[in-house]
């Protein structure tokens, strides 16, 4: 069995809604993820946002805005009257419950429960779609079976047995449809597995009933080896291993959410990038074999804070580290890049939630300086470390001021720390050099 996820642009128009159809009647079992429809998680949030302002006026305007959407989307997809009927019910009934939230005041519940709004929307419509167009499908709540854990972990085992029972429910289904992105938290509450979740819902479905193949199905012809909304002529990557996979979609590959290859790591289960308008094209085949080294892509992460920690007493003295890192640990803020000197360390952080009470910490021990819009830009292959072509790299970079270097961490990353004004023009240069469109 596969497991196929399409993106909010996929499900996002008629035109696309049909390209999805026929990607997935080919007679082939699969469950099929669907993400909200684009635009729709951002309206939500927008709506949260104005419920919790205070301005209930302002989210019923954005809730009435939304709702005359769907219904045109509606009467532009749906010619079965009674189809039409009964989607137009739900989708007011949706509605109704988010005209309700404006009177309510916005906690962290409630908020989740307005965001998941947008795919059980998607979800109910497409498979009235596939309805309407002879295609028999099974609707799975995701509700029913994706849960996390403690500690926002997917509940591997509790998923596959849910799974599991409700596949076998449906027997003799081809297609089962459910939703990305939303999942029951430990406590049994409406969660969501935080912006663009839906490609993790496949791929923890992929682990769960050991897929065969997991294929992402976006607006883009696979990974690029740079940002195309920054660099002119990128082109898709044909082969990625786990490895590289993991470090772009962590270092700012928007394409994919970063726990995306974690699930399917283990069971080497292939995950399969590919474009909805264009479903002929090759796209990006991650796996575990790893192809030839040097560098393969480029990419970057944004609102980074840089901080430098320095302390005559580190010279020589061993545990300043340990105190260094307890602080970060307390504050559950996760490190990204580490340099240290005989005297100073300078790691970053993109989560700056709890900044000031770890630089009160920190100051009880050293003198600390702060650099934020920080850019990561990071350069995955593999043994990219050890190719011989890398040493370009310091080349190219000779009139970029770079803040810190990651050399070594890895075999397959180098991560360099600029500021973000400079960070297009980098990636530029890079592309430029390294893809050997322009020569040294
Ligand atoms: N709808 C959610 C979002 O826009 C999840 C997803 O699309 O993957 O972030």
């Amino acid at each position: 069995m596969k497991v196929l996820k399409f993106g909010g642009t996929s499900v996002g128009s008629v035109e696309n809604m049909h390209n999805v159809k026929n990607i997935i009647s080919d007679g082939d079992k699969k469950v099929v993820v669907l993400s909200a429809m684009s635009g729709t998680t951002n309206h939500l949030v927008a709506i949260a946002q104005a419920i919790e302002l205070g301005n209930p006026s302002d989210a019923i305007d954005k809730i009435n805005n939304l709702h005359e959407t769907y219904f045109k989307t509606i009467d532009s997809l749906l010619t079965d009257a009674h189809l039409i009927v009964d989607v137009k019910n739900y989708v007011s009934s949706v509605f109704e419950f988010l005209l309700e939230c404006t009177n309510k005041s916005c906690s962290k519940t409630l908020e989740n429960k307005i965001l998941a709004q947008g795919e059980l929307l998607s979800t109910y419509i497409f498979n009235s779609f596939l309805k309407q167009e002879g295609i028999s499908a099974t609707l799975l709540p995701a509700l029913d079976f994706m849960r996390t854990d403690a500690f926002n972990e997917p509940d591997i085992d509790s998923i596959k047995v849910n799974l599991e029972r409700l596949i076998s429910d449906g027997k003799g289904s081809e297609i089962y449809i459910t939703q990305g992105f939303i999942c029951l938290d430990d406590e049994g509450q409406i969660s969501n597995l935080q912006r663009g979740g839906s490609d993790y819902t496949a791929t923890i479905i992929g682990a769960a009933i050991k897929a065969e193949e997991v294929q992402i199905w976006t607006d883009i012809d696979g990974m690029h080896n740079n940002d195309p909304r920054y660099v002119e002529n990128t082109s898709a990557i044909s082969n990625l291993s786990f490895e590289e996979a993991a470090e772009l979609a962590y270092f700012g590959a928007k394409i994919l959410h970063p726990q995306t290859v974690t699930p399917v790591r283990k069971d080497s289960i292939p995950v399969r990038l590919k474009n909805t308008m264009k479903p002929e094209a090759h796209g990006t085949l991650i796996s575990k074999s790893t192809s030839e080294n040097g560098i393969k892509a480029i990419a970057a992460k944004d609102n980074i804070t840089a901080i430098k920690i320095k302390s005559a007493r580190m010279l020589q003295a061993h545990g300043f580290l340990k105190k260094v890192f307890e602080i970060f640990e307390t504050y559950q803020t996760s490190i990204d890049m580490i340099t240290t000197s005989e005297v100073a360390v300078s790691l970053t952080i993109d989560d700056d939630k709890n900044l000031e009470s770890i630089i009160t910490e920190l100051e009880k021990i050293a003198l600390i300086e702060v650099d934020t819009n920080q850019s990561i830009v990071c350069l995955v292959g593999h043994s990219v470390v050890n190719h011989q072509d890398t040493y370009k790299l310091f080349q190219i970079l000779q009139d970029v001021k770079i803040r810190m270097i990651s050399y070594g961490g890895s075999k397959n990353n180098i991560s360099l720390l600029i500021d973000s004004k400079d960070k297009i023009n980098t990636l530029q240069k890079l592309n430029d050099y390294l893809f050997e469109l322009v020569t040294l």
